[in-house]
């Protein structure tokens, strides 16, 4: 997972990226990078850490100059939190420099990275995203964005893909529309992003989707569609209605705000807890489906956790130990709203469960009656292919025990989360449209081989191996 976007056609584009990506921090916490380009020159600033952190010199961006400019924060899925494969990339395809922003995972990419290398590609960086640039620079072409619809033939799995080019600002989506992707304008501006927060932030009209499959350039001849692989039956992560986008986006043309109060209702409905005195969130980002909880059972809304918003978010930080300790700094009880009450407390999802238990852990010292779990998404079985970093499946607690187990191991009065059905039918769109593999295990594409996040990294033992 991470944050995209691409400014075309206004003299501060850079600063518009920056702002951009500040409304996307939540996609990608690694890392962060704008690269933009003057009709002349590339430029590019990028770094390890926050949007904030990167750009804590605003000097920065008057050295990125040019109407055209895309930026990206990073949320790593293949290859390790290094800065090598902060985005946006940068790279020379024969004259013409070429960089790239992706939000999204390939999949069965192993052997071609193999065969590339065979054929004579050094690569700079262990992403998966590399690989599109290099099948880019053997494909032929006029143009840049020629060359990326032959190299898309040749690759699977989730991608929204903003390309700065000689030819001006190329927009790619994947064929099942796996990630979100707007496009926006701003008077002559236009801009292309992951989520509509950004368009808001920078006074940007929100126009369309970046439809899947579509490939489209933006130039001073405007808006054009230069390919568009016959329509899937799209599979849009369902997850970002559950956890990853911001309330106020619209993504796959529906209200995330909306979307998550449904699925609070649904959840209300099909686990109610009718001797609850409150109902709280862990918040941020079950707020919204906590309202709708509350709205639908009736059970009063509290606020019982306190967020300390400087510190991030726990679960997209890679690291074991960051994690453990993310959490106990990130969260403090309101006692006095909590104690002699029965308790209600709302999550989007549960990951290991560590998290969840020293959540109940901290809210039992406020002496609570009672405290009741209810997660607005179904128990998490499996592993993500397509964008989103979750632990082996040896990691995901609701793969290793049952039910029963698990409310055990959170130390709660009650565990319950919303079935599969239920989430599906609270959506706007149709059930086959969504990518829901992380709970059911079907995945809308065959995986082949290995595609951990290491792939790219890990030495082969025996090197004729193809
Ligand atoms: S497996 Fe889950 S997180 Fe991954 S794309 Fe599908 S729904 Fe989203």
């Amino acid at each position: 997972m991470c944050g995209i976007i691409g400014i075309y056609g206004n003299p501060e584009a850079a600063t518009l990226a920056y702002l951009g990506l500040y409304a996307q921090q939540h996609r990608g916490q690694e890392g962060a990078g704008i690269v933009s380009f003057d009709g002349e020159q590339i430029h590019r600033h990028m770094g390890q850490g926050l949007v904030s952190d990167v750009f804590a010199d605003q000097q920065v961006l008057k050295s990125l100059p040019g109407t055209l400019a895309i930026g990206h924060t990073r949320y790593s899925t293949t290859g390790r939190v290094d800065v090598k494969n902060v985005g946006p990339l940068l790279f020379n395809v024969e004259d013409d420099p070429v960089s790239i922003a992706h939000n999204g995972n390939l999949v069965n990419l192993g052997a071609t990275r193999r065969q590339l290398q065979k054929e004579g590609s050094i690569f700079q960086t262990t992403t998966d995203t590399e690989v599109i640039v290099h099948l880019m620079a053997r494909a032929t072409g006029e143009r840049m964005v020629d060359r990326l619809v032959k190299a898309l033939e040749q690759v699977e799995g989730a991608y929204s893909l903003l390309i700065l080019a000689p030819e001006g600002l190329i927009a790619a989506r994947d064929p099942y529309g796996w990630r979100p992707f707007t496009l926006g304008r701003c008077g002559e501006t236009w801009v292309a992003a992951s989520e509509t927060c950004a368009l808001d932030l920078i006074g940007a009209e929100e126009i369309r989707d970046v439809e899947p499959g579509e490939i489209l350039l933006i130039n001073s001849d405007g808006l054009q569609t230069v390919d568009h692989v016959t329509k899937q039956i799209p599979k849009h992560c369902i997850f970002e209605y559950i956890y990853f986008s911001r309330p106020d986006s619209r993504i796959y043309g529906a209200n995330v705000d909306k979307l998550r109060r449904k699925l609070g209702k649904t959840l209300a409905e099909e686990a109610p807890i009718p001797s609850a005195d409150i109902v709280i969130s862990v918040p941020d980002s079950s707020n919204t489906a906590t309202l709708g909880y509350a709205s639908r059972s009736g059970v009063k809304h509290e606020i019982g956790l306190i967020r300390n918003h400087y510190v991030g978010r726990s679960f997209i930080r890679p690291e074991q130990e960051l994690r453990d300790l993310t959490v106990k700094l990130k969260f403090n009880t309101v006692k006095g709203v909590l104690a002699d009450r029965e308790v209600v407390i709302i999550d989007d999802s549960i990951v290991r469960g560590t998290t969840m238990r020293n959540l109940v852990r901290l809210l039992r010292q406020a002496g609570p009656k009672k405290v009741h779990v209810r997660i607005s998404s179904p128990p998490i079985r499996h592993h993500c292919q397509f964008g989103l970093d979750f632990p082996t499946e040896e990691e995901l607690i609701a793969n290793q025990r049952t039910l029963e187990q698990i409310t055990k191991f959170l130390e709660v009065d009650s565990l319950a989360y919303l079935s599969l059905e239920g989430m599906l039918a609270s959506m706007d769109l149709p059930p086959d449209h969504f990518c829901a593999a992380c709970f059911s295990g079907e995945y809308p594409l065959s995986i082949e081989g290995d595609n951990g996040k290491d792939i790219f990294e890990r030495t082969r033992p025996n090197k004729n191996d193809s």
